[in-house]
């Protein structure tokens, strides 16, 4: 059967490149792309995508699963979807890049950015978003899926792009579904896939950080249960299973840390978890004439990374927000 990442592991263009069954047709569009329609009426067109950063493995396998499902009947397909297998050059040499982060390209971001495959497959899969909305008038999806590099004190978590229209209630319900333990949202535009897609052809986006990254076959998938039955549930236009934990925590983004710099000193250990709390006075970062000291009584570190490159964000500061933020 069809084995969209088999083969794009492999590198491999499909003998078949379009199939149909009595339930749905499927087409596939190119290295890691698949799209597949039902024949009944839908609501919903769906993005799916992982592997956005090649290591990421699990959210590719589930991903990868959910599309084995459609495809043999096992589960129905309601929506129109479209499925995303980020950086295939990666993925198959098992690191987050080659060359650059996909995840800053996003919106024409890649012309900022030398030359490479990375900036290539970014413009590419702009063009073929584009193409898979054009005139589309169901309502539009995009969850983009990710696992985290360091620990976090919220293992699993969603990040809403900057957006000046409410967030979309079904985006919402799932999202609380998938028992994810936070939300944050972004208060400025930027170059993620999700921030591309909720911009440029207005879906209803997320990307979702699912646990931390581990190689191809040592996932415990247990730990992503919760996502892939509410995936699950969205493709097949089922209800959603109900929430088992506590209410999902809503931060947002009070700052930006961008490394102006190469004098610029962030103030944690390497291994600083992802949500570890900040005190109010502590000096955070510094650059040539610049500090941040945190301003409320309590705010939180996400993705520092001292290490990037200059003009890039080396850590975002959260501050807790109400749910009422969301819309
Ligand atoms: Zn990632």
């Amino acid at each position: 059967m069809f084995d969209l990442l088999a083969l794009t592991l492999a590198g491999q263009v499909p003998a078949e490149q379009q199939g149909e069954n009595e339930n749905l047709h499927w087409r596939w569009l190119g290295e890691g792309l698949l799209e597949i329609t039902p024949r009944q009426d839908y609501q919903h067109a769906v993005v799916v995508s992982a592997g956005i950063h090649g290591n990421e493995t699990a959210p590719i396998e589930l991903l990868n699963q959910l599309v084995k499902d459609v495809l043999s009947g096992a589960r129905p397909l309601a929506v129109r979807l479209l499925v995303v297998l980020g950086n295939p050059a990666a993925m198959r040499a098992g690191q987050r890049y080659l060359h650059s982060d996909m995840n800053r390209m996003f919106g024409g971001r890649y012309r900022d950015f030398d030359h490479s495959g990375e900036t290539a497959r970014a413009q590419q899969l702009e063009q073929v978003i584009a193409t898979f909305f054009d005139a589309e008038k169901a309502a539009r999806f995009h969850y983009d899926l990710h696992t985290a590099i360091r620990d976090s004190r919220l293992p699993r978590f969603g990040i809403l792009p900057f957006q000046t229209r409410p967030y979309s209630a079904d985006m919402l319900a799932l999202l609380d579904a998938a028992d994810l333990d936070a939300l944050v949202i972004h208060s400025a535009p930027g170059g993620t896939f999700s921030h591309f897609t909720s911009e440029h052809v207005g879906a209803a986006s997320c990307t979702l950080e699912l646990g931390k990254a581990r190689p191809f076959g040592s996932n415990d998938l247990q730990q992503f249960a919760a996502i892939n039955r509410a995936l699950q549930a969205a493709v097949s236009n089922e209800p959603l299973p109900q929430r088992p934990g506590d209410a999902l925590r809503i931060f947002r983004v009070e700052r930006s840390l961008i490394k102006r710099s190469e004098e610029f000193r962030l103030y944690l250990s390497d291994d600083t978890a992802n949500f570890t709390e900040l005190k109010q006075g502590t000096l955070l970062c510094e650059q040539s004439g610049e500090e941040y000291r945190v301003q409320h009584a309590r705010e939180w570190i996400l993705f520092p990374n001292p290490k990037v490159a200059l003009g890039l964000r080396a850590g975002m500061v959260l501050i807790e927000a109400p749910r009422s933020t969301l819309y």
